[in-house]
């Protein structure tokens, strides 16, 4: 695999995800992400789904370190069935037909990254789980910016994403506030570190089962506790992850659970 000149490529970023890297360097050099990969002998098909052949060819072509593009890679290993790292997610537990984003992250991507400045922001691995809504570190809303999934474009980050660049402050000031909760702390957790959370017997479910759990849970609990009042639907399907979480934890400690 011949690499790129050190300044044809941009360097991968922290939480970055394999795709996004392709995606990155493939607008850099003026291709889509699916023509980069191509000029070079693999498919970004196999990067999007985490084959190590195709991480290791990405890596080499852009001179990334290899460990850290596949600890964020979300790793196809059966039909509808993907790892990251040590966690077993489903196809329902990923956000990938519709490109989700921190619209101050990217703001933050472009004041202060490197390189042309198209190229510079990034998706993150926290962004394509599903269960999680919230930017933590700017306590808003993840938005959905595209819907795409042409089989030409879907995945393509730095392509899909240019769209919505131009908008990006507006999109950042009507962002709704949210508070990163429970839920979301636990799943991020775990996939950052495979023994986070040991003691909560939630860390026993498969990821997906835990994500799922807490939909479940806290849609029934919202719906049982505004038993004086309709629910809305809305409020249901913002929150249940984060007052099932809740609900867990006090059933928990009520009962002493370990
Ligand atoms: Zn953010």
């Amino acid at each position: 695999m011949t690499q790129l000149p050190i300044q044809m490529t941009v360097a991968l970023a922290n939480d970055e995800t394999p795709a996004s890297l392709c995606s990155r360097n493939a607008l850099l050099v003026g291709r889509t992400a699916r023509d980069f990969c191509r000029d070079a002998g693999f498919t970004f098909q196999n990067v999007v789904d985490g084959t190590p052949s195709a991480l290791e060819a990405l890596a080499d072509r852009c001179r990334a370190n290899v460990d850290l593009l596949a600890a964020t890679a979300a790793v196809k290993v059966a039909e509808r069935r993907y790892m990251i790292g040590e966690q077993i997610l489903v196809r329902e537990s990923l956000s990938r037909k519709t490109l989700r984003v921190c619209p101050r992250c990217l703001s933050q991507d472009i004041e202060s990254g490197r390189g042309p400045e198209r190229t510079r922001p990034y998706g993150r691995l926290l962004w394509q789980i599903e269960p999680i809504r919230t930017c933590r570190e700017h306590g808003i809303a993840l938005v959905a910016v595209s819907n795409d999934d042409h089989p030409h474009r879907v995945h393509d980050f730095a392509m899909l994403v240019q769209s919505s660049l131009s908008d990006i402050h507006r999109l950042a000031s009507e962002a709704p506030r949210r508070r990163w909760s429970p839920l979301e702390d636990h799943l991020a957790g775990r996939l950052k570190n495979p023994g986070y959370g040991e003691a909560l017997w939630l860390s026993t479910l498969p990821f997906y089962a835990a994500a799922k759990a807490c939909e479940i849970l806290g849609a029934v609990a919202a719906a049982v506790s505004a038993s004086s009042r309709t629910p809305s639907p809305m409020r249901i399907g913002m929150r249940p992850g984060r007052s099932g979480m809740t609900s867990l934890q006090r059933e928990r400690q009520a009962s002493g659970a370990c």
